[in-house]
């Protein structure tokens, strides 16, 4: 099968993404309608151009920071999830868990009720004219302290919203560490909340031992510094810990991976730990979520037979009752004709 072949084929497959940034599916032409609603004038080339240019996390953290500052008031995020909804159907996706990161909009003076009633509105006008199923990961914060996460958890629960289901915490790993952040983590799963983290994406497996022993996270987003470590793999296969992949982001941040063909997915695969595809952000690493299976297959010779699983694997790690996960994976089946 070519590229064009393989995603055809895949795009027809029902597929559920686990990591990907709300922030980060905007496409440019968005962020120029964002950027004309703010500023009252078209975005220029030159402007355009060095918002995409990073080549680090925190070159990337800017940008991302950047974008958000773009928002003039909470309808803006009709414009997000319009993109999010081309890029579900696009990809065939039809269950996710999608992170959103409020504290650059409530530094603004966005109100965090007024938020989540448009998030509630547009995600259940995608269930009802997609029959995509969206979830929501409050990305609580590791950038701005503690106090500051514990802040935005605190919106979670005044504010309850069904389609947010739990807590994650991305942004620079260096200067967060995992741990600072255990009363949030503590607080969520003691409240019934899912908790997921960021983990071993620029910082070495203390980060993910961390995320394990002070926050117990229930997914890793990431992982890949798990490889450095034999001890940390067994407990992660041991657990059935899954860890969230994202081939193109890693090899864009390159801190830990250079090409595709290196990832540790393959060797985390092998050795049977849980692992699920993912982009993280498509829009700032000029992928999706098609792409990053082509890779699997193409770069890190993953079969079909082991695409079909990996494929499965993000319905089976996903936040999904057990009887929606063994509805989805018979899905999966249905539609595998090859
Ligand atoms: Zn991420």
């Amino acid at each position: 099968m070519n590229k064009s072949e393989f995603k055809t084929f895949l795009s027809a497959v029902p597929k559920a993404e686990l990591h990907l940034h709300l922030e980060a599916v905007i496409t440019i032409s968005g962020i120029k309608k964002l950027y004309k609603n703010k500023f009252g004038k078209e975005m220029t080339k030159e402007e355009q151009k060095e918002l995409f240019s990073y080549n680090d996390l925190n070159g990337f953290i800017q940008s991302f920071l950047k974008i958000q500052g773009m928002y003039s008031s909470v309808n803006d995020f009709k414009i997000v999830f319009d993109e999010l909804e081309k890029y579900l159907v696009k990809n065939g996706i039809t269950y996710t868990e999608v992170f959103f990161a409020p504290t650059a909009f409530l530094k603004m003076g966005f109100k965090y009720e007024d938020m989540v009633k448009i998030f509630h509105e547009k995600i259940s006008k995608i269930k009802e004219k997609r029959g995509i199923t969206v979830k929501l990961l409050m990305d609580v914060s590791r950038t701005f302290g503690c106090e500051n996460a514990m802040k935005n958890y605190n919106l979670l629960k005044e504010f309850p919203c069904e389609d947010i289901i739990g807590i994650g915490l991305g942004g620079a790993e260096a200067k967060g560490p995992a741990k600072e952040y255990a009363p949030v983590y503590e607080q969520a799963l003691k409240d019934g909340f899912k908790a997921v983290a960021h983990a071993g994406e620029d910082v070495g497996p203390e980060s993910i031992w961390d995320s394990i022993n002070f926050l117990h996270a229930q997914r890793i987003g990431h992982g890949i510094t798990a490889i450095q470590d034999e001890k940390l793999m067994e407990e992660i296969k041991k657990t059935k810990l899954p860890i969230e992949i994202c081939i193109t982001s890693n090899t864009f941040t390159k801190k830990i991976v250079q090409k595709a063909k290196d990832h540790p997915v393959r060797a985390f695969y092998d050795k049977g730990l849980p692992v699920n595809i993912n982009t993280d952000d498509p829009v700032f690493f000029k992928t999706t979520l098609l792409d990053e299976f082509w890779i699997c297959h193409k770069d890190l010779n993953f079969t079909m037979d082991e695409i079909k699983d990996l494929v499965k694997n993000s319905f089976r790690q996903s936040f999904m009752s057990e009887a929606d996960k063994k509805k989805a994976v018979k899905s999966v089946d249905d539609a595998w004709q090859i």
